[in-house]
């Protein structure tokens, strides 16, 4: 395998800072899901929302100095479930947000909330707060897969979920799943059926992987064979892409001009803040590129002064995997000249390991542009192996 080759080792030069964003975790659920490896955790009564917002805004505070003179061009509320906030909680952050980094005229605000949390007065005060898409966990339209997924809404409350979502917001993402238990493919291609005749401009379908630390980990449910869920993936993308959604990311689908900015960011190399317990960020300077990660256990982060466990510059041998970790994920790929301008290091670093990839097939690449191949994209992790350090 060819081993990434740098000119100096020690140094990037970044002539233009990337765009930069905010992560927001808030990680409490109604109940843990037995798939679920976030950093998510069973809500034990009344929620802290006071101390946990005004924690938020501390971390921020914190991390002006290192993006002064900088605009968010979109917030990213996750978790975990922030739906379980208060209208009035939200409106607090983004609040104290707005003061104190100014956002870009039409950034893309997301909450991520989960049906059986939210009725319309919460949807209409999220939408006040100045939430501008809403991200909903759907994962599937059949109740009986639902309940193997240990959700706790039912189908019919998916549906009402997604209605009253997209009575207050035109901007609504579902997440589905697919690749669950005893699934076949008719019944992962109804549920994209059921997903699409809602209407929402953006939809993400996932396959179902068993994860450590997890109930399904030590309780293997019976899941459909690999074949199966290629099937299915196969069957999933041509459906949404006959009815007119662009398939953008591995698992992204989109009408036009509703791409999720905020993720577009993550996946060319962009920088953003993480906020709130367990919070990862990246952050790029002139002669750096950082990464900083915040206390994981909820208790724990409300409690200390300092929720910054680790802030560290990412070495420069790393940095080409972690740009193409990212931006292969795209499946437009990314322009030649984006490799440079996130990572500050000259495409002559990564031209032999382009080269030997393009011959093996992973790899399609024209004077414009760089993508994984049908190839690739199908041997993903064997295509990355390429740009991981000697
Ligand atoms: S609702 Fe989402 S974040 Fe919460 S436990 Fe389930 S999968 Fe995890």
């Amino acid at each position: 395998m060819p081993q990434i080759a740098l000119e100096r080792a020690d140094a990037v030069r970044l002539a233009v800072l990337p765009p930069l964003a905010l992560y927001v975790h808030i990680p409490w659920c109604v109940r843990k899901c037995p798939y679920c490896d976030f950093n998510s955790h069973e809500r034990g009564g009344e929620l802290p929302e006071r101390d946990y917002v005004r924690k938020l805004i501390q971390d921020l505070e914190a991390m002006l100095p290192s993006v002064w003179g900088r605009r968010l061009g979109s917030v990213f509320i996750g978790g975990g479930t922030p739906s379980l906030f208060s209208p009035e909680a939200i409106d607090e952050l983004l609040a104290a947000v707005r003061a104190r980094l100014p956002l870009e005229p039409g950034a893309e605000v997301t909450l991520e909330a989960n049906p059986g949390t939210v009725e319309a007065g919460r949807f209409a005060g999220f939408r006040a707060a100045g939430v501008t898409r809403i991200s909903l966990g759907i994962q599937s339209f059949d109740d009986a897969k639902l309940s193997a997924l240990g959700r706790i809404h039912s189908a019919a409350e998916a549906r009402r979920a997604v209605d009253t979502a997209l009575a207050s917001f035109d901007n609504v993402n579902l997440d589905l799943m697919y690749g669950l238990p005893d699934q076949d493919v008719a019944q992962a291609c109804s549920d994209i059926r059921q997903a699409m005749s809602t209407g929402v401009p953006h939809l993400s379908a996932y396959q179902l992987t068993i994860e450590p630390n997890t109930v399904f980990y030590s309780k293997r449910p019976r899941l459909p064979a690999h074949d199966a869920s290629a099937d299915m993936q196969l069957a999933i993308e041509a459906a949404l892409g006959e009815a007119g959604y662009e398939h953008y990311e591995t698992s992204a689908f989109a009408r036009p001009g509703r791409r999720c900015r905020h993720n577009l960011n993550y996946w060319e190399f962009g920088d953003y803040l993480g906020i709130g317990a367990g919070a990862h960020g990246k952050v790029s300077f002139p002669d750096r590129v950082t990464r900083h990660e915040r206390i994981k256990q909820p208790a724990q982060y409300l409690s200390n002064e300092v929720t910054l466990v680790s802030e560290r510059t990412v070495p420069v041998r790393d940095l080409p995997f972690e740009f193409m970790l990212n931006a292969l994920r795209l499946v437009e790929g990314f322009p030649v000249t984006l490799f440079q301008d996130r990572t500050g290091l000259s495409p002559v670093a990564i031209q032999k390991n382009l080269e030997k990839a393009e011959r093996d097939g992973l790899l399609e690449r024209d004077w414009q542009r760089v993508r994984a191949s049908a190839r690739g994209r199908l041997f993903l992790n064997e295509l990355l192996e390429r740009f991981l350090p000697a």
